[in-house]
């Protein structure tokens, strides 16, 4: 991986007009070229990444189900624009203006949630919520360590994410397919 341009843009967040904006680019086995950005502001600390395929590609959804550790390993490309939803854990994370782009593996897409989870059950007022949130928390760790089967989908309108793995299926995504 190699830093190929930065350059200074206004921070959205204060408006320091000498935040960075860097862009690395990754060429991904199977799948092509990937053009990484992260958006940085040394005044206030915001950060924003993002990832972009630098070939036309179509709107696609990914469906990948893991069963074993190995599965940890699959690499996996999120752009801000996509969804990610493990339903058997019940999780969905969804685009919103926040949203990160990462080029990362299924691993630390469970991470992620895990952070999540744990974010949650600090908050939680309930003991139901709190007794939830440590059991989703069981059961990501027992995914990580290929002992609970889930199913990882990734659903982008922008075709800017994928799952890279033979195990994984493809399908189209059309403008009007139900599952909104
Ligand atoms: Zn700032």
């Amino acid at each position: 991986m190699q830093s190929n341009v930065k350059l200074s843009t206004p921070c959205p967040a204060c408006g320091n007009e000498k935040a960075t904006l860097e862009f690395f680019q990754f060429n991904i086995p199977y799948f092509g070229e990937v053009m990484e950005s992260v958006l940085l502001c040394r005044r206030c600390g915001y950060r924003h990444t993002d990832v972009m395929v630098l070939e036309q590609k179509e709107p696609a959804k990914y469906t990948l189900v893991i069963d074993s550790a190995e599965d940890m390993y699959i690499r996996v490309i999120r752009s801000s624009s996509a969804t990610i939803e493990v339903p058997e854990l019940g999780i969905e994370v969804t685009p919103g203006s926040e949203a990160q782009g990462f080029v990362s593996n299924v691993e630390g897409v469970l991470l992620r949630m895990e952070e999540a989870v744990r974010t949650a059950q600090r908050w939680a007022e309930s003991e139901a919520a709190k007794k939830r949130a440590k059991e989703l928390l069981r059961e990501i760790a027992e995914i990580k360590a290929g002992k609970r089967r889930a199913t990882l989908i990734i659903s982008d309108p922008t075709g800017n994410s994928a799952i890279i793995s033979e195990k994984a299926r493809k399908e189209a995504l059309g403008e009007d397919s139900p599952g909104e």
